[in-house]
C-alpha cells in the first residue's frame, strides 16, 4: 500500500512538471510568432494577387493592391 501511495505522488508529480513544461514550449511558440511579425494576407479583387492587408488600397467591392487597380474595378 505504501508503494502505491509513493507511486501516485510520483505520477502526479511527473504529470504537473510535463504540464508546466508544456506550458512554457507554449508561450515561446507565441513570442516567437509575434516577433516574426505574421502580418494578414489579402488578395487583390482585380488581379488576384496577395499583399499585407496594411498595404491594401480599400474599395467598396474589396481590397486592390493598388490605386489602378481599385479605378479600374470601380470607375
Ligand atoms: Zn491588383
Amino acid at each position: 500500500m505504501k508503494f502505491l501511495l509513493l507511486f501516485f505522488i510520483f505520477m502526479v508529480l511527473l504529470w504537473q512538471w510535463r504540464h508546466a513544461r508544456e506550458q512554457k514550449v507554449t508561450q515561446a511558440k507565441r513570442k516567437t510568432t509575434a516577433a516574426a511579425g505574421v502580418v494578414d494576407m489579402v488578395p487583390c479583387a482585380h488581379c488576384g494577387v496577395h499583399l499585407p492587408a496594411n498595404d491594401a488600397v480599400k474599395g467598396s467591392a474589396g481590397v486592390y493592391c493598388s490605386a489602378a487597380h481599385r479605378q479600374a474595378r470601380e470607375p
